[in-house]
């Protein structure tokens, strides 16, 4: 591969056109006419098809010329940028991922090609409204306020909070004009200079050093650790605000889409307009304006999915990483990517600050600030009179439950002491579905998916099984499927459906609403769901990981954590930092407002020393005692490791495989790494593919992905194995 070129013209009459098509070589063609620039968008011809590529410098010359073909023509959008060739670049060879899979990722403006379509767009205009209503005179407020900008039927009537008829209305009156233009308009200015909250000490603090990073221009990464409430938000708001006076864009990642409409309508509280949004929930025709203006710099600030970081930033000043410990910024299909890492590469290569946030931030971060490549800033109360959450545990051993119950009494007393006072309670179990396991009491067999090494999960609200990998659904049998026995199948375990079954039954009384991403059809209908909550009469809420992210419920004071246990269990070396992440994030959603909260873990091992330490709240004495495990282990962040997924259809082929893979080390003993396996992968079978892992560990500081490449190319897989290398990977 080429090196990225500067921004220049390219001279010559053969330009070099990156493609997202698997050819590993920048591919000859005829400049257009006029010639183009290096990062020009362009159409070319390939085989039959014509396909979307990048101008990567000029062509080399050494294919026969007279096959070489014509550029097609120069899109109509801002070139790619340098610095984007080279954020390519060095993705794809952190993540040893093939360039054009990697160009696929920035490329992702949908309808990129057409010219776009049209829509009508209102500005001021000269009339004045016969009669003028409050409506009205917002609409005109709106419009004065932001100085001749266009706006969007929707965004007028929602930044003027009134129905779009009182527009419409205006419009008639010649007081507003209604013009036809392009789609793809800038959005409307945030203004950083509005007043914003007034910053405790700590937070203003904080807030100054951030703001100190930006103003300095440069590279650098700050983690931002405060317990939950503790307003990391304001603060990080604060480095925004500063990044707009610097004329430079910010992008905020959030870990869930659910979260986002409380998120920007903070923005827009802030900073008077909302920002755009970044994800796959937003409309196709919204993303392709999204994408040009922030290549074209009129788009301040995206709030988006950890793919939002390949959008083509003009310039990119501050990337917020919220939630930095969220194992969703891990892409687990096609590239795989740690978004919270390629933030920080894209920052350092663009120069601009990042900004990690988290109440429980991951080892990884946590050590780097340690090591010093990270300042740290720490917020360590909550705001106001909130007081963080009294945590206990429950020990299951000393309570006497019914068999298939999960609630144990001591839990079920508090819950009723809290809904007596009209406070809300909530169960969290972290578990989808009705029952994990659907057992037959004749054989013992467990009903397990037909394509996946995976147990059939049920779902009484479906009335299914369904396979949590595949996503393959099947009836709940009658009739075991081993034994032919009648009626003996039974559900063995508890998910969120059934808790929320037992919970009725113990609180006939109470209002009770569950939260599970896979119950609500739309993130429209959950979003919904979640300020029903916030603001209605729920007593009880019961969900799963879900709630245990950001939302704000203020009369919620009691957490019950229904099996603390349940991430303690198994091999992963991570194990304990999820667990004690996960706890303590949960446990503080109770006692947001004044009154103060209690977490109740319900655990069979209450001296675990996980459990001790998410109970006591030492943070800093659970991360040493981790930091210590892992740096004996040699494994992340204190050794490197990376995965080689080897998956077919044929299981003896890839068990074959990926042990003469193993036989053929030298190139990776060669920089001290070690090969561990073949061994069945954590899912040994998904979608009828066999999945083989091969795993590295090498000393901190080793070229890894260079001696990786070198082993895994000694061998040419057969046609039907699939082979994915994971750098970092989340279990291990
Ligand atoms: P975190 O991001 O650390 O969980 P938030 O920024 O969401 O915390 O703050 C928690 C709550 O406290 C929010 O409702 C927020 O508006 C409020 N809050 C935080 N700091 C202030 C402040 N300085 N003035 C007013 N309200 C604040
Ligand atoms: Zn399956």
């Amino acid at each position: 591969m080429p090196s990225p070129a500067k921004d220049y013209f390219v001279e010559g009459d053969l330009v070099g056109v990156m493609t997202t098509q698997p050819f590993d070589r920048v591919l000859d063609y005829r400049a257009p006419e006029g010639g183009c620039h290096t990062g020009a968008f362009v159409e070319v011809p390939l085989g039959p098809r014509k396909v979307i590529g990048v101008v990567w410098g000029p062509g080399r010359g050494d294919f026969d010329r007279a096959k070489i073909r014509q550029v097609i023509r120069v899109l109509d959008v801002a070139p790619m940028r340098a610095e984007m060739q080279a954020f390519l670049h060095r993705a794809a060879d952190y993540t040893l991922t093939p360039m054009p899979a990697m160009l696929r990722l920035a490329t992702r403006a949908p309808g990129l090609a057409n010219p776009p379509s049209m829509q009508k767009i209102y500005r001021a205009g000269q009339g004045t409204p016969d009669r003028m209503t409050d409506a009205r005179k917002r609409v005109l407020a709106v419009l004065e306020d932001f100085g001749g900008l266009a706006f969007t039927l929707g965004e007028l009537s929602q930044q003027a909070g009134v129905t779009t008829s009182v527009v419409k209305g205006l419009v008639k009156q010649g007081a507003v004009l209604e013009e036809d233009t392009p789609r793809d308009l800038p959005y409307p200015r945030l203004d950083p200079d509005r007043p914003g909250k007034a910053l405790t000490d700590d937070q203003a603090a904080a807030a100054d050093s951030l703001r100190a990073g930006i103003a300095g221009g440069d590279y650098g990464t700050t983690l931002l650790r405060g317990v939950t409430g503790s307003g990391k938000t304001e603060v990080y708001l604060e480095a925004v605000a500063e990044t707009l006076r610097q004329q430079r864009q910010a992008l905020v990642l959030l870990p869930e889409i659910a979260l986002t409409s409380e998120f920007l309508t903070r923005i827009e509280a802030r900073f008077g307009a909302r920002p755009a949004e970044w994800h796959s929930g937003v409309t196709m025709t919204e993303r392709r304006r999204t994408w040009k203006m922030v290549g074209e710099g009129g788009c301040q600030v995206v709030v988006g999915a950890r793919s939002a970081l390949f959008l083509p930033f003009q310039n990119l000043g501050l990337i917020v990483v919220d939630e930095e410990h969220d194992t969703s910024y891990k892409q687990e299909d096609g590239v795989l990517y740690n978004a919270r890492d390629m933030a920080v590469l894209r920052a350092s290569i663009c120069g601009a600050q990042v900004v990690l946030a988290s109440a429980t931030p991951s080892l990884e971060s946590w050590a780097n600030a340690e090591a010093g490549k990270y300042k740290r800033l720490d917020l360590t109360a909550r705001f106001g009179a909130a007081v963080m959450p009294d945590m206990r545990a429950i020990d299951m051993r000393a309570e006497t439950l019914p068999a298939s119950r999960w609630i144990s009494p001591s839990l079920q007393s508090a819950v009723n002491a809290r809904i007596a006072k009209g406070e809300q309670a909530l169960l969290f179990i972290n578990r989808r579905g009705y029952a994990p396991v659907t057992l037959c009491r004749a054989c013992g067999h467990q009903i397990g998916c037909d394509h996946c090494d995976a147990r059939m999960v049920e779902h009484r609200f479906q009335k299914r099984l369904v396979c949590h990998q595949c996503g393959e659904t099947k009836p709940i049998p009658t009739v075991c499927p081993a034994c032919q026995a009648e009626d003996r199948l039974a559900a063995v375990g508890p998910g969120v459906e059934r808790l929320t079954e037992e919970a009725q039954a113990l609180f006939p009384q109470a209002k009770i609403a569950t939260l599970s991403s896979d119950l609500f059809g739309s993130a429209r209908a959950l979003k919904d769901q979640i300020r029903e909550i916030a603001e209605g009469d729920t007593d009880i809420v019961i969900g799963t990981q879900l709630v245990a992210k950001g939302h704000n419920f203020h009369r919620l004071t009691l957490v019950g954590v229904i099996d603390a246990d349940l991430g303690l269990q198994g091999s992963d070396l991570r194990a304990a930092e999820r667990t004690f992440q996960l706890m303590r994030q949960v446990a503080g959603r109770a006692g947001r407002s004044d009154k103060p909260g209690t977490a109740l873990l319900q655990t069979f091992q209450p001296e675990h020393p996980v459990i001790r330490a998410i109970l006591s709240g030492d943070e800093e004495g659970f991360w040493r005692a981790e930091a210590d495990e892992r740096r004996q282990a040699g494994v992340p962040p204190f050794g490197r490791m990376a995965g080689i997924i080897l998956s077919s259809p044929d299981a003896q082929e890839v068990f074959d495989f990926a042990t003469e893979l193993a036989r053929r080390d030298a190139p990776v003993r060669a920089v001290g790494a070690q090969v561990f396996g073949p061994a069945p992968a954590p899912i040994a079978r998904i979608r009828g593919r066999h999945r083989v892992r091969l795993l590295v560990k090498a000393p901190k500081g080793v070229a890894l992905q260079g001696a990786v490449a070198q082993w895994v190319g000694q061998l040419k897989p057969p046609s039907n194995l699939r082979l994915n290398v994971d750098i970092d990977p989340q279990s291990f």
